[in-house]
């Protein structure tokens, strides 16, 4: 893309006439190949759509077009009226005419394009013209109106504190129906600090964005709201069914709208998918490679759903995380067994892509194939130790250039030690720390490093354990490697925030798997190592607390971005006391388990 706005690197380019405007169109790709069109937003152009754009032109016609009075196509006169959605769906229409005469094409609009798209796909007159709509970050205002009118008419406090908290994201929208003065502001001060603003608040990657045209576009597309907002939010329109499938994709950080907004949305929407991601409001400049893959996700199902005249088939995951995480590629370390494995079942079963990494290449394997039966759209198993640097990063470069940047990363392997500290030999500490520590540190560095250069946020899980925060004196070295896990979770918690990366550390207490089988104990026989095993075993079968349990702690962490996640009530308790009496917290650790 150029970064004066004359257009996207390697785009044709087209004027369409159309209600006294002529529109600027960009096409991308063969246009032969079913036709997506991008729509922007406020204060945006065309432009905006680049990066995603450049992801979709192999496989589709990418179609773009700046709205009229933005970017540059003319501006329609009087200004006044000139940007009603009865005037914005016949440009639609013209464009859509101009590009695919014979097909209906695939809408994706962020912003005001969704809120416009939202008006083309539920007016009788573009019937069989759109085939599909992705709206991204921009409700219908009829959709919104009769939200407004149903939490006005029956106030409850949660409904009453969703209409405030929508209202305290609206307030520009009042501010744009001033007169003159928006205009003023964005051709002054507004204009020449939005660029630094916006860097601020959503950090995109850089890249000639936004144009050379902001202060007009923001100037005219005021009148998007002065012509719309009020009259549709007092009358909204009763019929405003969609006649397409629509694909919401909600960024759950998004400063003006609330994510309530859409909590009726099925009442208008027959065929309805959801998404939701961890990103502020701009996405199509901070999460292309998602939107992208979304896109061609959704835009192909309908495609084959057209071409055979069914339902649209869409592998999209269950449960109450699939919204979030269908189609992310996530990969777990230590997945062949306990807690690993049920947390790659648990990402499986919301519909993501899931590579099992782990030292037994037959566990691995397994995990991937039962993945797969649970509903993962992909699995792959893969051999790795992860306490070996060089082994992780080749595993890194391969997972990278065969499946993608991996959204989330689960370093979970690790083994158990347990003995006094003067049992515990040098080479009883070099392995636990080489894995428990040394493997979170090589996984944290491969894979956290592809996820800041890609620049489009992710997260990191570290499975620690409630020994990080209960010291005791028969687990002194495992205790010490999983403080060491909490702590570098803290710490680079610090330092990704800035990239959109969040990290968490999950802390679980007693849990039910093989750890007990593979626990080392320390300076003693071949004969009592197995006896010790065997007790510890049935002592954890007895608690039996599920590690699916575990499992669905890490996607609740994930999503809601939380720093230590104890597990298990004993964990919560030990939480508990490491913070406000830790001196009884000394006391437990002089307590002698007999085992
Ligand atoms: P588990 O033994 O059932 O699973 C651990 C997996 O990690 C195994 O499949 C094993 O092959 C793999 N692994 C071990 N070393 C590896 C290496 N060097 N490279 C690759 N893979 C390796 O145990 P689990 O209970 O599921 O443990 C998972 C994590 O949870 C561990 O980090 C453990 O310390 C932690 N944890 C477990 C409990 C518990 O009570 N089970 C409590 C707190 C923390």
């Amino acid at each position: 893309m150029s970064g004066d706005g004359t257009g996207i690197e390697g785009a044709r380019e087209r004027r369409v006439r159309t209600g006294g405007v002529e529109l600027c169109v960009a096409e991308l790709g063969d246009a032969a190949h079913p036709t997506v069109v991008l729509l922007h937003g406020y204060p945006d152009s065309k432009e905006v759509w680049s990066e995603v754009a450049r992801r979709l032109r192999d496989r589709f016609h990418v179609v773009l077009y700046d709205v009229r009075g933005h970017g540059r196509s003319t501006a329609p006169e009087p200004l006044r009226g000139g940007f009603t959605l009865e005037k914005l769906t016949d440009d639609f229409l013209a464009v859509a005419d101009a590009v695919s005469p014979a097909a209906p094409v695939h809408l994706v609009g962020h912003d005001w394009g969704s809120v416009q798209g939202w008006e083309f796909v539920t007016v009788a007159r573009t019937e069989g013209r759109v085939a599909s709509f992705t709206s991204i970050s921009g409700p219908s205002l009829d959709h919104f109106g009769h939200w407004i009118k149903d939490r006005m008419a029956r106030p409850t406090p949660r409904r009453v504190g969703q209409l405030l908290g929508q209202g305290a994201r609206s307030w520009y929208v009042g501010a744009l129906h001033m007169p003159a003065l928006p205009e003023a502001a964005w051709r002054g001060p507004l204009g020449k600090r939005w660029p630094k603003m916006l860097e601020r608040a959503e950090r995109p990657p850089s890249g000639g964005y936004p144009t050379a045209s902001l202060a007009g576009d923001a100037a005219h597309g005021a009148w998007l709201y002065r012509d719309n907002v009020r009259a549709r939010l007092r009358r909204p329109r009763t019929d405003a069914y969609a006649h397409v499938p629509v694909q919401l994709v909600t960024p759950a950080g998004d400063a003006f709208l609330s994510e309530r907004l859409y909590d009726d949305l099925e009442r208008w929407v027959p065929q309805l998918l959801r998404r939701t991601l961890a990103a502020k409001h701009w996405v199509p400049r901070t999460r292309p490679d998602q939107l992208a893959s979304w896109i061609t996700e959704f835009v192909t199902a309908q495609e084959a759903a057209r071409q055979e005249g069914t339902p649209a088939r869409m592998a999209v995951g269950s449960g109450p995380y699939a919204e979030r995480f269908g189609g992310r590629l996530v990969l777990v370390t230590g997945a062949a067994s306990g807690i690993g494995r049920a947390t790659a079942f648990a990402f499986a079963e919301a519909g993501a892509r899931v590579v099992a990494v782990d030292r037994d290449a037959e566990g691995a394997a397994r995990t991937a194939e039962l993945a797969r039966l649970c509903g993962a759209q992909a699995a792959w198993g893969e051999c790795c130790d992860v306490s070996d640097e060089g082994a992780m990063d080749k595993l890194a470069a391969k997972v990278a250039a065969e499946y993608g940047v991996v959204d989330v990363l689960v370093n979970n392997a690790g083994i158990g030690l347990s003995g006094s500290f003067l049992d515990t030999t040098s080479e009883d500490w070099r392995k636990v720390i080489d894995i428990n520590l040394g493997g979170v540190v090589h996984g944290c560095r491969a894979f956290g490093r592809q996820m800041a250069e890609r620049g489009q946020g992710g997260h990191i899980v570290n499975t620690a354990s409630a020994a990080a925060f209960q010291p005791s004196k028969s687990l002194t070295a495992y205790s010490t490697s999983k403080a060491a896990v909490l702590m570098l979770s803290e710490c680079l918690r610090a330092e990704l925030a800035g990239k959109g990366i969040g990290v968490s550390a999950i802390c679980p207490g007693i849990v039910n798997t093989g750890i007990t089988g593979t626990t080392i104990f320390a300076g003693v026989s071949e004969k009592e190592q197995q006896r010790r095993r065997d007790k510890i075993s049935r002592l954890y079968g007895r608690r039996n607390y599920p590690p699916e349990k575990v499992a669905e702690a890490i996607l609740r962490a994930v999503v809601r971005d939380r720093a230590v996640v104890p597990v298990t009530p004993e964990a919560y308790g030990l939480h508990f006391i490491s913070r406000f009496t830790p001196r009884l917290g000394r006391a437990v650790a002089r307590i002698d388990p007999k085992l």
